[in-house]
């Protein structure tokens, strides 16, 4: 340690005949310098012992005793006369090492608990907290505008319901958030807003200035309308791409819903196992591609022969007609394949009938010009699935924060640090 230099080192056995070693240490320099007034002071006026901790070392359980001066400033003019001396790793009236507040900060960094870093080096747990909150604060700047940004939602713990006193309603607190993530560059995680409401996102990124929100070219949402109007609103310029893992959700919602009705009227109950189209309930969701040659054919096979209505098939067929259009993508199809694919998944909702595949239709209507920007950009917000599950990692690490700006900047971290130190 600097400035520091050790006297003697004694081997100890505590009252059940553990031994440790206890470590004497002093400053070598016979004179210091006055915090008030600077001038140079070599008259030792008392001498005081500390137990600063520092870092464990080895096996055996460490202990420090520092054997600090006091002098007393011999300035006539100064006002102070009596200052103990103190190094930069050890500062007046710390208790703890620099260095040791620096190891526990950087493993609560790596992604451990505070409390579980406080009880390997005896540190309380606000204490760990402050110095993880220095480090963060010093490694995680104001993130760079992303060409790509995504946007999405995660949820933050339970629903809870509130009574308000005055009208006497109940209303429900929003355990949602909403994620900023970079998904063209290696920002990761830029940010997060409480809620998922259109305002939220707004605030957010109007708090980032106009030169920052200049620069992002494409956000990539989930089919929802309040982050569509904010974006709208706080980014007029940029290009708003639907994440068609989303799109194809909305489809296979629909063909559930078609499914659960057809056996409601046919049978007028719920499905039971021993329905054919309750048994391949899974196989209807799954990709056609995904499938076998023989899922595929006892698939369509019960359900060609068990439900005469075909409604449900017609509703999977829909389902693949979508499919296939968001395929054109990964083909880099012509715009012409593009209309026609979409002309044709259009006519088979309307012919069909079916009040699910109606509305399913009119969703994609309503998000043509998103459904579009993503068949010809081919961006998706799957980067920012991976970034949830860090989050939600950091939470579990922690059993929960009560603070949402400790759990900001905790997640954060954890979703840059591999950015930041690619050593870790
Ligand atoms: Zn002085």
């Amino acid at each position: 340690m600097p400035e520091i230099t050790v006297v003697d080192v004694e081997r100890v056995a505590d009252d059940d005949g553990k031994t440790g070693r206890l470590v004497h240490i002093e400053r070598p320099e016979e004179w210091a310098a006055c915090p008030e007034c600077g001038v140079i002071s070599t008259s030792v006026r008392q001498r005081r012992t500390t137990r600063p901790r520092d870092l464990p070392y080895g096996e055996e359980p460490i202990e420090v005793r520092w054997h600090k001066r006091q002098f007393s400033c011999t300035e006539q003019l100064c006002p102070r006369k009596a200052f103990t001396e103190s190094t930069a790793e050890i500062p007046p009236r710390a208790r703890t090492t620099g260095r040791l507040c620096r190891a526990a900060a950087a493993q609560v960094a790596s992604g451990r608990s505070v409390a579980a870093v406080g009880r390997q080096y005896r540190l309380s747990w606000p204490l760990v907290h402050r110095h993880f909150a220095i480090h963060a604060d010093a490694v995680l700047l104001e993130p760079e505008p992303p060409q790509v940004l995504g946007i999405d939602e995660t949820r933050r713990g339970k629903p809870k319901w509130f009574k308000d006193p005055a009208t006497a309603t109940w209303s429900r607190s929003e355990p949602f958030e909403t994620n900023f993530v970079d998904l063209s560059g290696s920002g990761g995680l830029l940010g997060q807003a409480a809620g998922r409401t259109g305002a939220a996102v707004v605030e957010w990124l109007q708090a980032r200035g106009p030169q920052w929100t200049a620069a992002v070219q494409v956000v990539a949402i989930d089919p929802a309308a309040c982050y569509r109007t904010a974006i709208k609103h706080a980014l007029p310029h940029a290009t708003i791409v639907v994440d068609h893992f989303h799109l194809v959700a909305l489809a296979n919602k629909a063909l559930t819903a078609v499914r659960q009705r057809v056996t409601r009227e046919e049978r007028g109950r719920r499905g039971r196992s021993t329905d054919p189209e309750w048994a391949n309930r899974r196989r209807l969701l799954r990709a056609r591609e995904h499938l076998s040659q023989r899922s595929f054919t006892t698939m369509w096979n019960a359900l060609i022969d068990h439900e005469p209505s075909g409604q449900i098939l017609t509703a999977w067929i829909a389902k693949e007609e979508l499919r296939t259009l968001l395929a054109c993508a990964r083909t880099q199809a012509p715009r012409s394949v593009i209309s026609h694919r979409l002309a044709r998944f259009f006519s088979w909702c309307a012919d069909s009938g079916i009040p699910e595949l109606i509305t399913l239709a009119q969703t994609i209507d309503a998000w043509w010009p998103e459904t579009l920007a993503f068949i010809t950009s081919g961006i998706t917000n799957a980067r920012t699935e991976g970034t949830n599950r860090l989050i939600k990692d950091a939470a579990r690490v922690a059993f929960g924060f009560r603070n949402l700006n400790n759990q900001r900047r905790r997640v954060r971290l954890a979703c840059t640090h591999h950015m930041i130190n690619p050593a870790a």
